[in-house]
C-alpha cells in the first residue's frame, strides 16, 4: 500500500488523502489519468505518458494543473517518498470542483492533481508471465471516444470482473461488428498465421497505448513484422501466439482465449523475446536522482 500520496499541493499519509465531495473526477468522472511504470528505480517511457496526458486533457479542455517540469518534479518526490523501485506511477487530473452541475461551458476550474506511486511485484508479474494468462471475449460496452484516457471505467469494471468470475485475467472487448477492439485495460495482439503480430489500428474506439507505441518500434528492430489491421474472435483463437501490452505489465502471454488453447497452450517463443527486450529500447529515466529526505 502506498504510505504518502500527492494531492494538490500537499503530501498526504495514505488515510488521510482525500479531495472535495464535488470533485467533477468523483461526480462526473470528468476525469483524466496516466499509469506509468516504474522500472528497477527507472520511469519507463514517461515522456509518451505525459504527451498523452496532456492530449487527454486537451481533449476534454481540461486546464494542465501545472508545467511538465513541476509535473515531473511531484512525480519524482511521490516516487522517493514511497521508496518505489518497481512498480507504478498513477496520475489523475480532474477538471476541478465546483457545485454539482452537468455543463463545463464558463467554469473557470483549477483542476486537482493527484499522483500516486505504488510498489508491485516484479517476481510476482514475471512468474504469471512465465506461465501465461487466459481472457474472455466480451461486448464492448463503452462510449465513442476511447482514444481519451479518462477514469470512465465502468465497463472495464464490469468486464475485468466478469472475466474473474470466469477464472480468466482480462477481457477482450469485441465492437459490435465481431472485432476486438482492446483488453479492458491493456492492448491486445496476436501472431497470425503469416507470422506477423497483429493489432486493431488506432481511432476512437481504443486507447493508444505508449506500450503497443514502443512495441511497434520494438518489433520493428528486430525484423517482425506488425500490421495494424483489426481481427476477431475466431482469428485470434486460430493465432500462433497472443498476448497484451499495458504499462503495468508490459507484454503478458495470453495462452487461453475463451475455450481455446493458443498455440502450443504456453507463452509463445515471439512473445517471450518481446518481454524481454522490452525495457532495453523503452525510454528510461530515473524515477528518483536523489535519495529520499524525511
Ligand atoms: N487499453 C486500455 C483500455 C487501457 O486501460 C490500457 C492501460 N491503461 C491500455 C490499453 C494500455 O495502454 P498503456 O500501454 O499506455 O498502458
Amino acid at each position: 500500500m502506498s504510505r504518502i500520496i500527492y494531492v494538490n499541493g500537499h503530501y498526504r499519509r495514505y488515510g488521510e488523502a482525500g479531495v472535495h465531495v464535488e470533485d467533477r473526477g468523483l461526480q462526473f468522472a470528468d476525469s483524466v489519468y496516466e499509469v506509468i511504470e516504474i522500472y528497477n528505480t527507472q520511469l519507463i517511457d514517461p515522456t509518451r505518458h505525459l504527451d498523452r496526458l496532456e492530449r487527454s486533457m486537451n481533449e476534454l479542455s481540461i486546464s494542465p494543473p501545472m508545467s511538465r517540469s513541476a509535473l515531473s518534479h511531484i512525480i519524482e518526490q511521490t516516487v522517493r517518498r514511497n521508496r518505489v523501485h518497481n512498480g507504478i506511477v498513477y496520475l489523475q487530473v480532474t477538471r476541478g470542483t465546483a457545485p454539482r452541475d452537468f455543463p463545463i461551458n464558463g467554469k473557470d476550474l483549477s483542476p486537482t492533481l493527484i499522483c500516486i506511486a505504488r510498489a508491485t511485484s516484479r517476481s510476482a508479474r514475471d512468474s504469471i508471465a512465465a506461465k501465461g494468462i487466459s481472457v474472455v471475449t466480451v461486448p464492448d460496452i463503452r462510449w465513442g471516444r476511447c482514444d481519451i484516457k479518462t477514469v470512465m471505467l465502468l465497463p472495464a469494471v464490469l468486464a475485468k470482473s466478469s472475466a474473474h468470475q470466469a477464472g480468466a485475467s482480462e477481457a477482450w472487448l469485441v465492437d459490435t461488428d465481431g472485432w476486438i477492439t482492446e483488453g479492458a485495460s491493456s492492448n491486445a495482439w496476436i501472431l497470425n498465421q503469416d507470422n506477423e503480430l497483429q493489432t486493431r489500428s488506432l481511432s476512437h474506439a481504443l486507447l493508444p497505448g505508449i506500450t503497443r507505441q514502443t512495441l511497434i518500434e520494438v518489433a520493428g528492430k528486430t525484423g517482425i513484422r506488425v500490421v495494424e489491421q483489426a481481427f476477431n474472435a475466431e482469428q485470434a483463437y486460430t493465432a500462433k501466439e497472443a498476448f497484451n501490452t499495458s504499462a503495468s505489465a508490459t507484454i503478458m502471454p495470453v495462452v487461453r482465449i475463451d475455450e481455446q488453447s493458443i498455440g502450443s497452450g504456453t507463452p509463445g517463443p515471439i512473445t517471450q523475446k518481446l518481454r524481454q527486450v522490452f525495457h532495453h529500447h523503452a525510454e528510461r529515466i530515473p524515477a528518483s536522482a536523489r535519495p529520499a529526505k524525511y
